[in-house]
């Protein structure tokens, strides 16, 4: 094919590295283990005792699959018992899981706007916002990113019946964090709504609460917050929280909701879990943080371009793709994964590092370790 040729030659071509291991600091791939850089288990929670334990209960009380979609029998007490524990954690009326935060963000902004109404969204949101934006029969405004001055140039000058802000609270290649006070200010002079993606700031920011904690925020019903259960809680899926009449709007339109089975128990289970041990204990929060401290420092100490990072996804930002596929290659020749982040994921390429809580000082040594030595 010639459209595959062409990939490869730009150096652009993706391939699949699965694990025969666990999620975790440590992987196994094709027999050699690895210290992983690469995850989004922040906080170590997919290889937890208890989370293991909340999904085999699950799984052994009901089942494999759902069996069908949430309205026609897939789902269970347990869906009913984790929409409850999120929404009292996010202190909002309500909450609905979703299958991923993919099929969230590709069901919900469609249900929420329509022809009349007009989004302005950041320029780095995530593929699925931009993909839910384009299901939207909405009219799209794009702002440059985190810039509140080009926001409020654009929206008010619209016309629309609804105006709806949509951002990432954490960037997911950049790391950095949406200015969420600016942008709520914006929103109420204007009469917007606000929608922020919190897959990465879910279990990370806010005492794990998210964004609008973290920037001392109490949710409001003309704000919208999503967030995954797949990244920092371990686990799969996502949950949409806000008023009672969102959920029960988006229960009766959004597609992605509507016509997919429901998530297996097994995977609620899980989900259950690990809500319930951030809750009560923030103690791998902190750890994730001292670890994010420790490397970003180190980092920035030896010279290193992490960009504006603010979390614990610190981008190393290449030159060229050539020089990101050979640190890449070279840092996995000394048992670290670390893969490459090349266009059209994102404009420069970079190799996106994420330090979670089950990192050890070591793991976190050998890493600058292994950079120190590589010529670039
Ligand atoms: N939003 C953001 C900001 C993300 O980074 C991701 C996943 N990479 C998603 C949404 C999609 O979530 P999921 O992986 O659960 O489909």
């Amino acid at each position: 094919m010639k459209e595959l040729k062409t990939l490869k030659e730009k150096g652009l071509l993706r391939d699949i590295k699965d694990r025969e291991s666990s999620q975790g600091k440590a992987i196994i791939i094709k027999g050699r283990e690895y210290i992983n850089f690469a995850s989004n288990d922040y906080l170590g929670l997919s290889s937890h005792p208890k989370v293991i334990e909340g999904a085999k209960k699950a799984f052994e009380r009901f089942g494999g699959g759902g069996g069908a979609s949430r309205l026609l029998s897939g789902g269970t007490v347990l869906h009913e018992e984790l929409e409850s524990l999120i929404a009292d954690f996010k202190g909002t009326e309500k909450a609905l899981i979703f299958n991923s935060g993919y099929s969230l963000n590709t069901g919900v902004i469609p249900s929420i706007s329509n022809e009349s109404d007009a989004i302005f969204s950041d320029e780095l949101n995530h593929a699925s916002i931009i993909d839910g934006c384009k299901l939207s029969r909405a009219k799209k405004y794009i702002y440059r990113h985190k810039d509140t001055e080009h926001l409020k140039e654009l929206i008010k000058d619209v016309k629309a019946e609804k105006k709806i802000v949509i951002t990432d609270g954490v960037f997911s290649m950049d790391g950095d964090i949406a200015p969420i006070k600016d942008i709520c200010r914006l929103c109420k002079d204007e009469g917007a709504m606000l929608y922020i993606d919190d897959a990465h700031a879910t279990g990370v920011l806010g005492r794990g609460k998210g964004t609008l904690e973290h920037f001392g925020i109490k949710p409001e019903p003309w704000i919208i917050q999503m967030g995954t259960l797949s990244k920092a809680l371990g686990s799969f899926g996502a949950f949409v929280a806000g008023s009672c009449d969102l959920i029960e709007w988006l229960i009766n339109t959004s597609r992605s909701f509507i016509f997919s089975t429901s998530l297996p128990p097994s995977v609620i289970g899980a989900s259950i879990e690990a809500i319930k041990i951030i809750k009560k204990d923030i103690s791998l929060i902190d750890n994730l943080w001292a670890n994010r401290n420790k490397l970003a420092q180190a980092l920035n100490e030896s010279g290193f371009n992490t960009g504006k990072t603010e979390t614990p996804i610190i981008p190393m930002m290449m030159k060229d793709i050539e020089s990101t596929i050979k640190l890449s290659s070279e840092l996995m020749q000394k048992g670290i994964y670390a893969p490459s982040i090349r266009p059209p994921t994102v404009k420069t390429p970079r190799i996106r590092l994420t330090v979670t809580a089950s990192h050890t000082d070591e793991d976190i040594e050998i890493l600058l370790r292994a950079l120190k030595d590589f010529t670039f």
